[in-house]
């Protein structure tokens, strides 16, 4: 064995106990650190030859690249939709790595089990039901393209042919409808072989990003033959909802697979003010959750749920002779695009061991009610205006003047340090927008970010009204 190797294996348990140390310590600051550093990135260094062990590596990643490292653990970094860690999610992913599992097959220990009783205990925590089997996948994009690829699968045992064997080419022209599709979704199209080109923008609502379900039943009426239709629950620019209910009553008279993107907005089950939102998403054929969001477990995590683990296995079924067969309960490695992969389910199982459903009601809950709180503050503030209602736990604003890019983009640098918000365009206007979903944040949050917002809004600035929130 190599020395240093040999030397670090040797003093084991106290260079883990320094990098314990190191952790509490970055912890300890991190409400308080620059949400966004201005810090550049350390240039690129040589490889070494002979490196300096564990204690060295981490002393040099603390002092190069730990300076340059966002605080996107902590409460305010509100940009995309961005969860932190819970103690025990962090416990778990730990321990991911410790125990270095593939447990992907029934030939290996309890992985496999211990995944899928965490996708029964999401099931539940989300009101969905039996029908609706689960695997772990990196992330809502992937959740999305498998779900995607079962309905491509579905589209073809309509028309007669097994996609998985003939090419999507053998489906002929593909129609996905959709009213507020997340970018994730053309993307998984294009990786499907189906062409971004198919996706079918369907009117909104007035005013809203939720589809219209008439215009839906337009689309689907002109449409020649079975289609797939995603419908969004939680759209990252104003947290709205397609009413699940009302797309889900079309399948009496249309032939569709139903896709829900509900990748954050699956949590509005857990509060019995919003769980109306999500009335119907237990009647889709497959839904996307995101878990390194509103969970809180560390990425990569996400489940997608299907009811068709039979046309999913036929799409990622990994024959091979040594391998079990994807027939009767499939093992997980036929059944997303991953061969090997991590314990992935650990740190869900342990953040929802820790907190239960109560806990993690309470982190939504919460983030909602800081969501509501900023959305007031907003609206009070000379300067900018809420460009939509805060349904859950988005606050999506813009400049009362001169709404440019460029001024929005300026806005949001000047609050980095204090709080990171991403920009978007929101029914044509640019718009910044700021996510709750990090178990961290706390009411007092909420007035840092104003004061940010404040000092950096033109109108605000101006003298007499600066004091005003
Ligand atoms: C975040 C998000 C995605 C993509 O999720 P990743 O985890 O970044 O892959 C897809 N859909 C919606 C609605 C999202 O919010």
């Amino acid at each position: 064995m190599h020395p240093q190797l040999a030397h670090d294996r040797d003093r084991l348990g106290s260079l883990l106990e320094s990098v314990r140390l190191h952790a509490a310590r970055i912890l300890d600051e991190l409400d308080e650190r620059a949400v966004l550093p201005s810090a550049p990135p350390p240039e690129a260094g040589p490889l070494p030859d002979r490196g300096p062990g564990l204690a060295g590596a981490l002393e040099a990643f603390a002092e190069r690249w730990e300076p340059a490292l966002s605080a996107s653990a902590g409460p305010r970094y509100l940009g995309f939709v961005t969860g932190g860690a819970t103690p025990a999610a962090l416990a778990g992913d730990w321990l991911t790595a410790l125990w270095d599992q593939n447990s992907v097959t029934s030939l290996d220990g309890a992985g496999q089990e211990l995944e899928r009783q965490t996708v029964g205990w999401l099931r539940e925590l989300l009101g969905l039901g039996q029908g609706h089997s689960g695997a772990f996948v990196s992330g809502a994009t992937l959740s999305n393209t498998v779900g995607l690829a079962v309905a491509r699968e579905w589209l073809g045992e309509q028309k007669g042919v097994e996609v998985a064997e003939a090419g999507a080419a053998a489906l002929g022209p593909v129609r996905v409808l959709s009213a507020g599709a997340h970018s994730s979704i053309p993307k998984a199209l294009a990786t499907l072989g189906l062409g971004r080109g198919c996706l079918v923008p369907v009117a909104a609502l007035p005013g809203r990003e939720a589809v219209d379900p008439a215009a839906l039943e337009r689309e689907l009426a002109a449409a020649d033959g079975p289609c797939v239709v995603v419908a969004n629950a939680g759209t990252v620019n104003t947290g709205d909802f397609d009413d699940l209910r009302a797309v889900a009553a079309l399948k009496r008279r249309y032939r569709f697979w139903l896709h829900a993107d509900a990748a954050f907005g699956a949590f509005a089950a857990l509060s019995a003010g919003h769980a109306a939102l999500v009335e119907g998403l237990d009647t889709a054929d497959s839904v996307c959750v995101d878990l390194h969001k509103w969970l809180n477990v560390p990425y990569d995590s996400a489940v997608q749920f299907t009811r068709r683990p039979d046309l999913q296995a036929r799409v990622f079924r990994n024959s091979a002779a040594y391998l079990s067969s994807a027939a009767g309960t499939p093992d997980l490695v036929h059944l997303t695009p991953d061969n090997s992969r991590r314990l992935r389910a650990l740190a869900a199982w342990f953040t929802l061991a820790a907190y239960g459903r109560e806990g993690h009601r309470e982190i939504v809950e919460r983030c909602m009610g800081l969501a509501r709180a900023l959305g007031e503050t907003v609206e009070a503030m000379p300067g900018l205006r809420l460009l939509a209602p805060v349904r859950l736990n988005v606050v999506c604003f813009t400049l009362t003047e001169d709404p440019t890019p460029e001024r929005l983009a300026a806005l949001a640098d000047a609050c980095r340090q204090e709080v990171f918000m991403t920009p978007t365009v929101y029914a044509g206007t640019p718009a910044l927008r700021a996510a709750f979903s990090n178990w961290r944040t706390a009411d007092a949050d909420v007035p840092r970010i104003a004061a940010a917002l404040r000092a950096a809004t033109p109108a605000g600035a101006q003298p007499g009204r600066a004091g005003q929130t």
